[in-house]
């Protein structure tokens, strides 16, 4: 198959991806932030995900990736697609749960509420597994052993890492009340894990 076609989905994805974040953070960037546990591992873990979440962009626009590449085929592209929409919708509904509470980092906000409605309900982080799930549909869409997983492996990297850090803060920040919410939800995979 032509290549194009993955080209087209993973640019359409990220626009998509772009077009759901981007009133979020601009609302989310106008509440004060009360504490940042941003140290230089979390800086690291953030540049990782930027330059994962980049590469399959040079891909599109430049042959740079071009001795990794392996043809196309439709099984992959339709499994991947199906993980990309899956994913992105997880996404919005986890961006309108969280409204302002949302951080690209460790952060507490001015007023910060603890979400266990909607989409929190069922896991405390699905914000990750959707970006997960997307990055797995990438790994499937996009017909390169570099680029395609590249997303995929920095990503996991950063969850693997930030999760526990994140629950910490948000025990100090919450208590008993993040406890509760903790026993009775899983992180990533609703009823799983
Ligand atoms: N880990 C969550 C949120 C990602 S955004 C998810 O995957 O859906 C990261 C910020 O969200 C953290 O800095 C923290 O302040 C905030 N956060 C995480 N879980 C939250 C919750 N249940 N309620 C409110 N804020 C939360």
């Amino acid at each position: 198959m032509n290549p194009w076609f993955a080209k087209a989905i993973i640019l359409a994805a990220s626009a998509v991806m772009i077009a759901i974040r981007a009133p979020h953070g601009q609302r989310s960037r106008k509440v004060k932030i009360v504490k940042n546990e941003r140290g230089a591992l979390e800086t690291a873990l953030l540049a990782l995900a930027w330059l994962g979440f980049f590469v399959p962009l040079i891909w599109v626009a430049t042959p740079v990736f071009s001795f990794a590449e392996y043809s196309l085929a439709p099984v992959p592209l339709l499994a991947g697609s199906v993980c990309l929409a899956f994913g992105l919708w997880v996404f919005y509904r986890s961006h309108a749960d969280l409204g302002t509470n949302w951080s690209i980092t460790l952060e507490v906000r001015d007023g910060h509420q603890l979400v266990t409605h909607g989409i929190y309900r069922h896991v405390r982080h699905p914000m990750y597994s959707a970006l997960l799930l997307y990055s797995v549909g990438q790994a499937f869409v996009l017909p390169n052993w570099v680029a395609g997983p590249s997303y995929l492996v920095a990503f996991a990297v950063l969850v693997a890492l930030r999760l526990g850090p994140e629950e910490k803060m948000m025990r100090q920040q919450f208590g008993s009340e993040y406890e509760a919410y903790a026993s009775k939800t899983k992180r990533l995979v609703p009823v799983l894990w």
